[in-house]
């Protein structure tokens, strides 16, 4: 590693490769690695990072590749994003933790002012602040149970919501999230979800009607405290519900008295192209929780919702140690800065036009490419086997090894491993972007 401390701000937003990947140096860490870590902690990428800024991240062979994830939609802001790193160590120089619960400072509140402000609905809300989102949905799930006095949660099919054992038990994925790690939590129930490229474009509306039908029969709502679900999945494979499927399910659940709650750990923060993708679909959660981007990399979490319900447990109730740690919330009031000022909105509608239109492009000439979608700087490319139209994992991991080999991070997700995904930074420049997309889509074309 370098002698001087490696600056992010320092780095050229470009590729660059100085040796094959991984190079040497990162070898030699991924050897320290199984040697040190849990082999259950994987890594996507076989190198070792050593500085990051906007959209590229360089390693420790000096290799400068080009970020098409975000860290999982963490980095929203860029990395090292210069607001976040002035507000970040203003506050380290001012203290670093006093516990929100012992001695509270401003900050906190402040974050809490702004998600009030910000997330969908004009009525009166409090938010509580948590450390990552898997905390945050558990107390949503919490909350939820004290404000109704009923304790059933329905999930759907397809979910994440994390790796905690209530939160595993709402996520639908065994390998790699659950197996051998039961019993889970209980009085959890699955509904079906709205898959318009697995469930031949059935309409929202009666996606709905299938799984309210399935909720009333096997649960009751007089059972049922909370449905949460991702406006948008992400680990599911990003798939965006039929118009109208959510709408016809917020409304079931306030005529049923169950606290309709909106997962947009990864949907938040102008990902899709709205501040929060419960407004592309004209929905107001009860409860909104929120993680990855809120924070520019800090671990900050929060669950926000109305008043009544958010006030409903008891003082002490909710809290922790660490929940809304000052430098956390100052990354917090850096990042909704830049989203609100620097454009960021716009930014991932311009993004979702670009990878879109390059991949609808591909997709008149290449029949693998079975389903693009997705919203903002969240899209999905779902690939298929063409005769069949069944799932193509294998296809799907070599054209990520591909990219991977060329320098450029992207992610893979879905039920069933056939889903590329693309979570760039905000910030990314259209060439970078541009050049990492055309990598992505020779290595389609020579896989
Ligand atoms: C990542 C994620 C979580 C879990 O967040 P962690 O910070 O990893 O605990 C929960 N819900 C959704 C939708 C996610 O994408």
């Amino acid at each position: 590693m370098s002698e001087t401390p490696a600056r992010g701000a320092d780095l050229t937003q470009a590729r660059n490769l100085v040796t094959s990947i991984p190079g040497p140096r990162s070898q030699e860490l991924m050897a320290r690695k199984r040697a040190a870590v849990s082999n259950a902690i994987g890594t996507t990428m076989p190198v070792f990072a050593e500085a990051a800024f906007g959209g590229v991240i360089r390693d420790v062979d000096g290799n400068t590749l080009i970020d098409l994830g975000s860290g999982i939609a963490v980095t929203g802001v860029g990395n090292a994003n210069p607001r976040v790193v002035a507000a970040v160590s203003a506050q380290l120089e001012a203290f670093t933790h006093t516990c929100f619960m012992i001695t509270p400072y401003d900050g906190y509140v402040e974050v809490a002012e702004k998600l009030n402000q910000l997330t969908p609905g004009d009525f009166d809300k409090r938010s509580a602040l948590f450390n990552s989102g898997s905390e945050a949905v558990e107390n949503a799930v919490k909350i939820a149970r004290s404000y109704t006095g009923k304790t059933a949660v329905v999930a759907f099919d397809h979910a994440y919501h994390g790796r905690t054992n209530l939160t595993l038990a709402l996520t639908a994925k065994n390998q790699p999230y659950k197996s051998g790690f039961g019993p889970f939590a209980s009085d959890i129930y699955r509904a079906p979800l709205s898959y318009p490229f697995r469930d031949g474009n059935r309409t929202g509306a009666e996606a709905a009607k299938i799984a309210i039908s399935q909720i009333e029969k096997q649960v009751g709502a007089e059972n049922l405290a909370a449905i949460i679900i991702e406006p948008i999945q992400g680990e599911g494979g990003f798939i965006v519900p039929a118009e109208g499927f959510l709408p016809a399910l917020a409304a079931w659940a306030t005529e049923n008295g169950v606290v309709f709650i909106a997962d947009e750990v990864q949907t938040g923060f102008a990902r899709t192209g709205a501040m929060f993708a419960s407004e592309l679909f004209g929905i107001e959660p009860d409860l909104i929780v929120t993680a990855k981007g809120i924070a520019g990399g800090l671990p900050l979490s929060a669950v926000t919702g109305r008043a009544e319900i958010m006030d409903a447990p008891q003082t002490g109730g909710l809290g922790g140690t660490y929940g809304g740690n000052p430098l956390a919330c100052a990354a917090a009031l850096a990042s909704i800065d830049a989203f609100e000022q620097d454009g960021l909105i716009e930014a991932a509608q311009r993004i979702e036009q670009q990878i879109t239109s390059a991949f609808l492009a591909a997709q008149t000439t290449d029949a693998r490419i079975g389903d693009v979608r997705g919203r903002g700087a969240m899209i999905a490319i779902e690939f298929v086997n063409p005769e069949t139209g069944e799932p193509d994992a294998a296809l799907t991991g070599a054209i990520a090894k591909a990219a991977h080999n060329q320098g450029v991070i992207v992610l893979t997700c879905g039920t069933y491993g056939n889903v590329i995904r693309f979570l760039p930074p905000l910030t990314i420049s259209e060439e970078l972007l541009a050049e990492g997309l055309s990598i992505v889509l020779d290595a389609l074309a020579n896989a």
